[in-house]
Formats: C-alpha cells, sequence, structure tokens
C-alpha cells in the first residue's frame, strides 16, 4: 500500500505518544504505536514465563502474537488474547522489558510486516524508534522527537502518576537513561534520528508548541 506516511522517532517520555496521537486525530490518518507492540511482547513474555534471553522463542511468540488496537473514546486501547492490557504495558517492568525483547534482530524481524500493515489510506502516523530508519524508510515525512533525560523523566513521572502508578523519579530517570543506552547501543535497528528527518529539541517546550512546529512541518512537505 502506498498510503503517505509520517515517522514520529525518538527516546522515550520525548513526547512522542501524545503528539502522534494528536496529528492522527487532525488529520484522520491511522496510528501505530510501534512502543506498544513490543511491550505487549514483552508482557506476553512474562506471563508465559519465556526466558528474556531466548530470541529464539521470543521471535516465534513475536510472530504469533494476539494483538489487537482497538480505537475508542478515550484513545487505543491495546488487547492482548482478549485481556485488555493498556495499562499493564505502561508498568516500568513492561517498559524495561520491552527494550531487552526489542534488541533481538529475531523479533524485529517477527514484527515488520505486521507493523507495515497499518499503512493504509488516507495515511499513517508511526511512533516509535525505527520507524524513519527502517520500517517506513520511504516515508514521506520524517520527525525526530527528543528532550534531555531529566525532561523526560519528569514528564514520564508526571504521566505515571496520573494513571496511579506508585513511582520514584530518581529510579526513572536511571531507568531512562538506561534504556536509551540500550535502545541507542543495540545493533539491530539503533535508535538514531534518519538522515532525512527533522530533529526537533522539545526540552522546555510545552505540547502546544511542540505541535505547532510538527504540524507547520507536515504542512510544508506534504
Ligand atoms: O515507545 P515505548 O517506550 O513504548 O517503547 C518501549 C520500548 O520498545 C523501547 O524502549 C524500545 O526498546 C522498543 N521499541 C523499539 N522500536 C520501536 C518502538 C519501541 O525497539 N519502533
Amino acid at each position: 500500500d502506498r498510503a503517505p506516511v509520517i515517522t514520529i522517532d525518538g527516546p522515550g517520555g520525548a513526547g512522542k505518544g501524545t503528539i502522534c496521537q494528536l496529528l492522527a486525530k487532525q488529520l484522520e490518518w491511522h496510528l501505530l504505536d510501534s512502543g506498544a507492540l513490543y511491550r505487549v511482547l514483552a508482557l506476553a513474555a512474562i506471563y508465559r514465563n519465556v526466558d528474556f534471553t531466548n530470541e529464539e522463542a521470543l521471535g516465534l511468540l513475536a510472530a504469533h502474537l494476539d494483538v489487537q488496537f482497538l480505537s475508542g473514546d478515550n484513545g487505543v486501547k491495546v488487547v492482548l488474547e482478549g485481556e485488555d492490557v493498556s495499562k499493564a504495558i505502561r508498568s516500568q517492568e513492561c517498559s524495561d522489558a520491552a527494550s531487552r525483547v526489542a534488541a533481538f534482530p529475531r523479533v524485529r524481524e517477527a514484527l515488520l510486516r505486521r507493523q507495515r500493515s497499518f499503512r493504509a489510506a488516507p495515511g499513517l502516523v508511526a511512533d516509535g524508534r525505527d520507524m524513519g530508519t527502517v520500517v517506513f524508510n520511504d516515508a514521506e515525512c520524517k520527525i525526530f522527537l527528543t528532550a534531555s533525560a531529566e525532561e523526560r523523566a519528569q514528564r514520564r513521572y508526571n504521566q505515571l502518576i496520573e494513571k496511579g502508578f506508585d513511582v520514584n523519579i530518581d529510579r526513572l530517570l536511571a531507568e531512562i537513561k538506561e534504556r536509551d543506552a540500550r535502545d541507542t547501543g543495540r545493533k539491530v535497528a539503533p535508535l538514531i534520528a534518519a538522515e532525512d528527518a527533522l530533529i526537533i529539541d522539545t526540552t522546555g517546550l510545552n505540547i502546544d508548541q511542540v505541535m505547532d512546529r510538527v504540524t507547520e512541518y507536515v504542512a510544508d512537505v506534504l
């Protein structure tokens, strides 16, 4: 399918999720939250006691993952084997586990086609780490959102508190830095801006300001 794609990549907590949701809604395009796929896989592995170092087992699990994304009134509901796991996949344990399983080439390979199947008319907004570099490297519009680790930790903290999780900001910052290192340092599809991506540093910017820059760029390019 040759529907247009806007990719938004960047580290955790840079505001990609919120921006992608707003943009998809505004354009009335489809949305792919690829991080949620890795999170669901991690949760499925936890449920089934699959060893996080067993690449073959994780690859098989990824290939047969029974996951659905259902859009409703309050955003997208993530369903694993019939169970609503929208909240469960946002835990720190799942964030950590997701970035571990995501380092395996077989896992990434197994999720490629599934991610590409989200590309449909009138268009797709794709949120992740390698949307512009690998999965949709032919996308017509690529954006890379980033922010300082401290600011991202603070944003994640606010988000998690709002969702009712009990979190510690110092631990969160340490985990964000650890996850950055793992996502940036891995051999396959490392976190990096595509050569043709617009890089936006959102440190000190609020959602409206980031959204203004994004929509301006999108209007320019499309
Ligand atoms: O974006 P989110 O924090 O939900 O992603 C969770 C983890 O999934 C990331 O830390 C990263 O390791 C992995 N991921 C990935 N490639 C993507 C999206 C997420 O490797 N496209």
